[in-house]
């Protein structure tokens, strides 16, 4: 079909009028508060330090920010650490795994997941995704399963929880430790849990384009008194609580984040809720608004999802559709329109430098197929960036309206 037969709706990218002339909600959002508690910090010449109160490097924020985080998820524990990242390798290492071991991990998402698992020789295995989802088939798992495997990976993509009630069972069936990557979910539950307090761990980043954002960090979140003990020490260089300055029983690294930051999560942490509610508002909103465009599919939500943490919103286009559009093509018609639509992932299990970490470790070429996973990120997965969802409502009606231009002129 030849495009732009009506002048009102010719599209942007050839020469017709934009749907979206202005930006999006602006990213980070701060006020009074972070001055104050920065000020705070800067004053008190604390400006980092590790242990709790009477230690002779007391530390005052960073314990109040863990203590208010495993509130926040309802875990018993937290553990405050440079970045995300390293929060999963801590993790894994906490959990008890050694270099050699597997974990099973899902392909579709941010690359730290699998490299944190390399980065102290742990090998990560791709267990493919759910269609209507885009998080891990549980069902794909235990036929990954070797005596090498000792953890599962749950990645809580865009903030929704992946089925962590399957997941669990089948970790607690083969004896494998369970961490929950939540990087992207803070805030969101199943069941009415909090995630990162659900399996064995939980790792949560505070880097800049995160939903709590403290420019970097990250946060290890457990219930388990001695993977606590195990993290914090991994993290103290090898230091152990109520242990000597000089007393390093285990190896360990300094791991540690600074004041400045837990200063900045603490004021954050105020807004969270209240950016929580605008996101559901407009995810739902967008919902309703994307399901009545032909050629579009938005993803199915697990009823056990009792709170989504809307970091990203993703949608795909119907498989049908996505053959006759391509999804580039189709990108960069909405881009035109003023709309940051985004292509989103390419699958980790195809990643050049996952495959040559994975050699050097095992002295193997191995080789992982997810075809959901590829044919999803190829022709259909799409999301939009996470200060979208924190815009007002009229902005909502612009990303649908400019969506369903494009899809008519394909
Ligand atoms: C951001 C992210 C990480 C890594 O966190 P950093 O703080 O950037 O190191 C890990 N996993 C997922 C799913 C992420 O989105």
């Amino acid at each position: 079909m030849e495009r732009g037969l009506d002048m009102n709706n010719k599209l942007a990218i050839d020469g017709g009028e934009r749907v979206r002339k202005e930006p999006f909600a602006s990213w980070p959002i701060y006020g009074d508060l972070e001055l104050q508690l920065l000020k705070e910090v800067l004053e008190s010449g604390k400006w980092g330090g590790a242990g709790g109160a009477g230690k002779p490097n007391y530390s005052p924020k960073l314990p109040e920010m863990e203590r208010k985080f495993a509130e926040l998820q309802g875990s018993r524990y937290a553990v405050s650490v440079v970045n995300g990242t390293v929060a999963i390798t801590v993790a894994l290492q906490a959990a008890g795994l050694k270099p050699g071991d597997e974990v099973i991990v899902p392909p579709y998402t941010f690359i730290a997941t699998a490299s944190a698992a390399l980065a102290y020789g742990i090998i990560p295995v791709f267990a493919d995704i759910e269609e209507d989802t885009l998080l891990i088939d549980p069902e794909r798992i235990e036929p990954l399963i070797t005596p090498k495997t000792k953890a599962i990976i749950a990645v809580h993509i865009a903030g929704a929880p992946a089925n962590v009630t399957r997941l669990k069972e089948i970790a607690t069936k083969h004896g494998l430790a369970l961490i929950e990557d939540a990087a992207q979910a803070v805030g969101a539950t199943w069941e009415g849990q909090g995630v990162g307090a659900i399996g064995d761990a939980g790792t949560f980043s505070l880097q800049s384009s995160k939903n709590l954002n403290a420019g970097e960090g990250g946060i290890l979140t457990t219930n388990s008194a001695e993977l606590w003990e195990n993290a914090w020490s991994i993290c103290n260089v090898g230091r152990v609580p109520n242990g000597g300055w000089y007393q390093h029983d285990r190896f360990g690294q300094n791991y540690r984040m600074t004041e400045f930051q837990a200063a900045v999560v603490l004021a954050q942490m105020t807004r969270l809720e209240e950016q929580m509610r605008t996101r559901e508002k407009n995810a739902s909103l967008l919902n309703g608004l994307l399901s009545r465009i032909p050629g579009l599919r938005l993803l199915k939500q697990d009823a056990r999802i009792t709170r989504h943490a809307y970091h990203l919103y993703m949608f795909k286009l119907d498989s049908a559709f996505a053959e006759q559009a391509d999804k580039n093509e189709f990108i960069r018609r909405v881009n035109a329109e003023g709309i940051p639509l985004a292509a989103g992932y390419i699958p980790l299990n195809r990643n050049i430098s996952i495959l040559e970490m994975t050699e050097m470790w095992t002295g193997q070429k191995r080789e992982y197929d997810c075809p959901v996973c590829e044919r999803l990120c190829a022709k259909e997965a799409l999301w939009l960036g996470q200060n979208v969802l924190l815009s007002d409502e009229k902005a909502m009606h612009d990303v649908a309206e400019a969506i369903e231009k494009v899809v008519r002129s394909f």
